[in-house]
This record gives structure tokens, sequence and C-alpha cells, in this order.
């Protein structure tokens, strides 16, 4: 069987092959681009390459690209532990042309590697195209053969967050265009209907490859103005091509899954190893430990509140399973972690103490409080038959630490209706009340400071985006 790691290799070498230079994964807090939140594609690290403002000494590249999609337009954190195929961290695979290749070589490497490297069955593999692209159509259908039938239009589903969409941007600005997107079928048994049907959020067709053609740049005010030359962006998840690969359907089931998994098993004790939580520690464990690897600490903005939110999701499924202790359990699963990806990241072996301490940190501070919060909760919806109110969300997360992204999580898994807009509103007025009362005490209340010998190990990072991030944050909420 092919391994994670085999795959990422067979993938760089590959396109190394095809006359691509490997670049290696940049941080996940992106150096060049203030706009984003974190590094949520391959393509971010050479933004201004398609831009035409910066060169490079190559006009190929091919990389494996670490991503946080937990905030900003893409954001995955709640569909974690719902889906197959969803990471909040996840590797993407991806080859880039600057104004070199187009769309009929970008189209026939995909399908060589899919179909004659690793040899996947042809007839599983079906793909979409933007509505009106007659020559992505006629290179699937003419060049490579595939039948209409599984060659399907689809144009930009905006507001449908989960709907297929095939033209990609990065952000709200930026670099975008069409693309054609690779699925495979992994089975009639699985529920779930084709790309562009109404149940198509199932996990029987998983997108798998992403191959996008970059052709504009995205102006703040909508319109688009044309790139200095056509390029090729494209990516694809190394977890999902894993899962196909080792003839499994979740990528939970992968190696380097499976290895997570049962090490939280262990440290929690818990027999069933396809229990929700585990999944959910094994993903938020790569999601937080390469975070603080990048440079953020648990904080109340900004990266550091997306960071603090993921570590106190994750110790809250570690609670679920009774497994909350004094010393603290969420740390445990750096070794494991540094085990499956530090031969590919060194950088985790090297900040092991720092990821360590700080999740230890945070999980001492957040275990004082959680028993507390969650009993509160189950008051409030005891008393209020399965619904809770704005100044509910406000006290527990102001009382007992508890963010409101993580208690619209459990009522979710109680099968409890969603808090309404006006809910979230209250919520965030009533926010904005006590950070107004901080300011004015000259304090920020509420979280739990990190030991500045940790934050001296950091490299620094200037994001500054805090209107954005509140608008995030309600997203997550909404
Ligand atoms: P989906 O529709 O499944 O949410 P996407 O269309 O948002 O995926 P793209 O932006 O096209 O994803 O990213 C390229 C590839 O990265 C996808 O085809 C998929 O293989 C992978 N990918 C995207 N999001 C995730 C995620 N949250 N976890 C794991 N892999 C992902
Ligand atoms: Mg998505
Ligand atoms: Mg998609
Ligand atoms: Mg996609």
């Amino acid at each position: 069987m092919k391994t994670t790691a085999d795959i990422r290799r067979d993938f760089l070498e590959f396109f190394r092959s095809k006359g691509h230079t490997v670049v290696p994964s940049s941080p996940l807090v992106p150096g060049n681009d203030k706009t984003l939140l974190f590094t949520n594609a391959g393509m971010v690290q050479f933004k201004d390459v398609f831009l035409g403002a910066e060169k490079r000494s190559y006009t190929r590249a091919v990389s494996s690209q670490r991503c946080v999609r937990a905030g900003g337009k893409h954001n995955d954190l709640d569909q974690v532990g719902y889906t197959a195929r969803h990471h909040t961290f996840f590797e993407m695979l991806g080859n880039f042309s600057f104004g070199d290749y187009f769309k009929q070589d970008a189209i026939a490497y995909a399908w060589e590697l899919l179909t004659e490297v690793w040899k996947l069955p042809k007839e599983r593999l079906l793909v979409t195209i933007y509505h009106t692209d007659d020559e992505a159509f006629e290179i699937w259908n003419k060049q490579i053969g595939l039948p209409p039938e599984r060659i399907i239009r689809i144009g930009d589903n905006k507001g449908k967050p989960y709907a297929s969409d095939n033209f990609w941007q990065m952000a709200d600005t930026g670099p975008c265009g069409p693309c054609t997107e690779i699925f495979y079928d992994h089975g009639d048994h699985i529920a779930g209907g084709p790309p562009g049907s109404p149940d198509e959020d199932g996990d029987r067709y998983i997108e798998i490859w992403n191959n996008v053609f970059m052709q504009f740049d995205r102006q703040p005010d909508g319109s688009l103005l044309p790139l200095p030359a056509p390029c090729v962006d494209t990516g694809m998840g190394l977890e999902r091509i894993a899962a196909v690969l080792q003839h499994v359907h979740s990528n939970y089931e992968i190696d380097l899954f499976q290895h997570l998994i049962k090490a939280a098993a262990a440290i929690t004790n818990t027999a069933d190893l396809e229990h929700k939580s585990l999944r959910v520690i094994a993903d938020h464990t790569r999601a937080c430990s390469f975070l603080i690897v990048d440079g953020v600490l648990p904080s109340n903005d900004g990266r550091g509140y997306v960071l603090r939110r993921i570590i106190r999701r994750a110790i809250r499924h570690f609670w679920k399973l009774g497994a909350l202790s004094a010393e603290g359990n969420f740390w445990r699963m750096a070794q494991p972690l540094i085990e499956a990806m530090g031969e590919a990241y060194p950088e985790l072996v090297e900040k092991r103490t720092l990821i360590e301490r700080a999740l230890k940190a945070e999980e001492a501070a957040f275990a004082q409080t959680l028993d507390a919060g969650m009993a509160r909760l189950e008051g409030y919806l005891t008393q209020s038959a399965g619904t809770i109110d704005g100044e509910q969300l406000f006290q527990l997360h102001d009382t007992y630490g508890c963010p409101p992204d993580l208690i619209l999580d459990i009522l979710r898994e109680k099968g409890l209706p969603d808090v309404s807009a006006e809910v979230t509103a209250e919520y965030e007025r009533l926010m904005e009340e006590q950070r107004e009362r901080a300011r004015k005490a000259g304090k920020f209340g509420g979280g739990v400071a990190m030991p500045a010998e940790l934050i001296a190990q950091l490299t620094p990072t200037d994001f500054l985006g805090y209107d954005r991030l509140d608008a995030d944050d309600l997203e997550v909420v909404a």
C-alpha cells in the first residue's frame, strides 16, 4: 500500500519530471498578504507571481502546501467531524504554470498522473467545468475521451457554501478564474449525488483535484482585470487522494489519520476507534500544532483567537470522552503527530516544546471552567426547551471561556436548531460592550495570558485585520 508520504513524493516527482521546480510549503501565516487570515491554498505563496508583480527563476512549480481553512472565505471548521473529506488543516498538492502551459497540458498532466501513474479506474472519475468553458469541454471529451455525461457544466454558486463552484478565488479580491474539478466516485453504497445535483453534499462523489485557469485579478469593487498572462493553479487534497489510493472512503481512515486516532484513543482510553471525537481531536491536533509552529499563539483576537477556538473545541472533545485531566491531555498528541509528519515537516520536531507548552497552558486554563460551563449550558437548555439566547451565549463565553462556535457545535450534535441571526447579533453587542469596558479599564479581559518566554520563541506575525476577523467570527456562528 502507498503511504501518505509515498503519495506526496509521487506527486512532487511526477511534476518534477515534467520540468517543474519543487518549492517548499510556505508558512500558514501568509507573509505577503494582509487580506488573508491563513494560507488556504497552494497558490497563496505565488499570488504576486500570478499578478505579474514578482518574477521567479522558473515558470513551472510544484508544492505540497500546508493549509488551514478555519476562517475567512474558505472556512471548513464546522464541517470537521461531519464529512469524510474536510479538515481544518490539510496538505494541498499543486502544480503551477506562470504564463507557461495552460488548459490543455494541465488537464493532460492530471489525467496521466491519476490514470497512468496511479492507475485509478477511469470509469470512477468524472469532472466539472465552468458552464461556459467549451474549450475545457473539448479537451476532456476529444483529447481525454471522457463521455459527455461525465463532464458536468457548473456556474458560480454564490451563497451556497458547499455547492460546487467552478469559478475559484482565493479571497474576495486577487487572482481568480474558471476551473475544472475532478471527482472520484466512491461507490453507490455511499449516500450522495454527483456534483451539481441536489444531494451533492453527500460523500459519494468526492472532489479530489481542482485545476484553476487563472486569468483575472478581482478588484475590491468586484470587477475583473485580466492577468498579464494566463496561468494554471491546481490543488489536490493529499488526504483525499490518499483515501482513494488506500481504498478507503474517509480521509480519517488513511494511515496518517489512523496513527493519530489510535494515539488519541490510547490517551483517552476509548475503545471505539470510529468515535467522532477521536477524529476531531486528530484533525485539531494538526491545525493547532502547525499554527503554533508558524508563529500563532492562543489569544483573544486575530489569528490567535481562531487558534484558541480550535484548541478549546479539541479540549471539549477530550472532556466528552471523560479525559480531561489536571496535567492536560491535548499536548500529548504532539508526539504522535511528530511520528506521522515530522519527517516531512522538521519544524514540528524543532518546535515540539513550544507546541506542547502552548497546548498545555491553554488546556490548564480551560479545564478550570469547562465542566461548570457545560453544566450551565445544560441548565439553559432545560429552562428554555433547547434554545439559547444572546445573553446566555455571552455568559458561556465570558464566564466559562466557551466560545459561541463551540456551543453551536454542541447544539448541532444534539440535533437542536441553530440560533437565529438576532441571537448572534445580541451576543456580538454584549461582547462589544465588554470590549469597551476592558478598553476603558486599560486591559484586555477574559483570556489566559501566555507565558512571556513562549511568546519570545515566536516569529512575530503582523495580521491587523480585526474588523474582517470579527465578520468572519459572525460567519462561524451564523
Ligand atoms: P469542497 O467543495 O470539498 O469543500 P473546495 O472546492 O472548497 O472543496 P478547493 O478550494 O477547490 O476546495 O481546493 C482544492 C482541493 O483541496 C480540493 O479539491 C480538495 O481536494 C482539497 N480540500 C479543500 N478543502 C479541504 C479541506 N477542508 N480538507 C481537506 N481537503 C480539502
Ligand atoms: Mg470547500
Ligand atoms: Mg468544491
Ligand atoms: Mg474546489
